[in-house]
């Protein structure tokens, strides 16, 4: 049994408590009449299906009964946090330029073997002679 707090009621219900209503933070476009019927499509059908954080609207059916946010990862089915309409959350996924400078950070060095080799510094003949007195 899964249990979600709730921003409103402060404090964690059953997740039977529930309802999952879909992604949340989708943005109505401000003048629906002046744009392209795909950009309307977009908007009223097309959702983003990640694995890992995603940020969804649940309702709370049986308490409270307003909406409100969480940031759960598709894949533990772990909820990170819960927050209030109209607030920002505080955990997102990390950016795909994230990802690859992870990848690059990650990945084994081939030289790692070879010692890079110093050059040594040329030192004239007038930097010796100073250097000994
Ligand atoms: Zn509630």
């Amino acid at each position: 049994m899964h249990h979600i707090y709730c921003p409103y009621c402060e404090e964690m219900r059953e997740e039977e408590e529930y309802s999952y209503t879909g992604e949340a933070h989708i943005e109505r476009p401000k003048d629906p009449a002046s744009i392209a019927d795909e950009a309307w499509g977009d908007y009223l059908f097309f959702r983003a299906n990640p694995r890992g954080i995603h940020h969804e609207m649940w309702y709370h059916t049986a308490g409270c009964r307003r909406y409100f946010n969480a940031t759960r990862d598709t894949h533990s089915y772990q909820i990170h946090e819960t927050y209030k309409m109209g607030e920002l959350p505080a955990v997102t996924a990390p950016t795909k330029a994230a990802l690859v400078a992870d990848k690059a950070k990650a990945a084994p060095v081939k030289d790692k073997a070879k010692p890079k080799t110093k050059t040594k510094a040329k030192v004239t003949p007038e930097e010796q002679q100073g250097d000994a007195s």
